[in-house]
C-alpha cells in the first residue's frame, strides 16, 4: 500500500532503453514483481504507466520512500546530457496532474534521500522543473495559441474572400499563424485600407 506526499524523479542512467526493457530488467534481473516506477517517460516523450499509484514502488528504499512516493523515470542519462524537451514537457504534463489529483505534492531528486547516488543526474534540471510545475502559463498559452491559430485561420478566409490575399492555403498552418503573424496582418490590412500601398 502506498500513501503518495510526495514525488521522486529518477534518469535510467541509460542512453537508450524503453518501458519494456527497463521492466524486464527490473523483473528478469531484480526479480521484482513490475516495474518499480509509477510512471516513466521515454525518449520520445511518450508516458507509460507502471504500478498503480495505490501499489508501493521500487524506486527508493531509504526513509520508507516506497510507500509514500509516485516514482518517475526519465529515460536517459542526465549526468551526461539534460533531458529533452519532450520528455521535460510531458513530465510537466504529469506533475500538473498529479497535482490535480493530490494536491501540490513537494518534488524531491532520488539523490535526495539517496546521497551515494547522482539521480536523476548532475545535470537534470531541477529547478526549472519545479518551477514549471508550480506555473499555470502552460495550459493557458496552449490555449490562447489554438485561439490564436483558429482566429488566424478565420481571418485568413475572410481576407481573401474580399481578395486582399490569394493562395489563402498558403497562410495557413501552425508554422505561419506562430505569435508575430497576426499582428503583420494587422499591419499589412491597415497599410492597404489606408492606401499606403
Ligand atoms: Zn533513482
Amino acid at each position: 500500500m502506498n500513501k503518495p506526499d510526495k514525488i521522486i524523479l529518477h534518469h535510467s542512467a541509460t542512453d537508450g532503453g524503453t518501458f519494456e526493457s527497463i521492466k524486464r530488467y527490473h523483473m528478469q534481473t531484480n526479480g521484482w514483481r513490475d516495474i518499480g516506477y509509477h510512471y516513466l517517460i521515454e525518449q520520445d516523450g511518450s508516458l507509460h504507466k507502471g504500478r498503480a499509484e495505490n501499489d508501493t514502488g521500487a524506486h527508493c528504499k531509504e526513509q520508507r520512500c516506497n510507500f509514500t512516493s509516485l516514482g518517475i523515470c526519465l529515460v536517459g542519462n542526465f549526468d551526461k546530457y539534460e533531458p529533452n524537451q519532450k520528455q521535460l514537457d510531458t513530465l510537466d504534463k504529469l506533475l500538473k496532474d498529479i497535482f490535480n489529483r493530490y494536491g501540490k505534492l513537494s518534488i524531491y531528486t532520488h539523490n535526495h534521500f539517496a546521497g551515494y547516488k547522482t539521480c536523476p543526474g548532475t545535470r537534470f534540471p531541477m529547478d526549472k522543473v519545479i518551477n514549471r510545475a508550480h506555473s499555470n502559463n502552460t495550459g493557458v498559452s496552449e490555449v490562447a495559441k489554438s485561439w490564436q491559430q483558429q482566429t488566424g485561420e478565420k481571418a485568413i478566409d475572410s481576407l481573401a474572400k474580399k481578395g486582399l490575399i490569394a493562395n489563402s492555403k498558403d497562410w495557413k498552418g501552425k508554422d505561419l499563424l506562430n505569435e508575430n503573424t497576426p499582428l503583420w496582418l494587422f499591419f499589412e490590412m491597415m497599410n492597404r485600407i489606408s492606401g499606403v500601398r
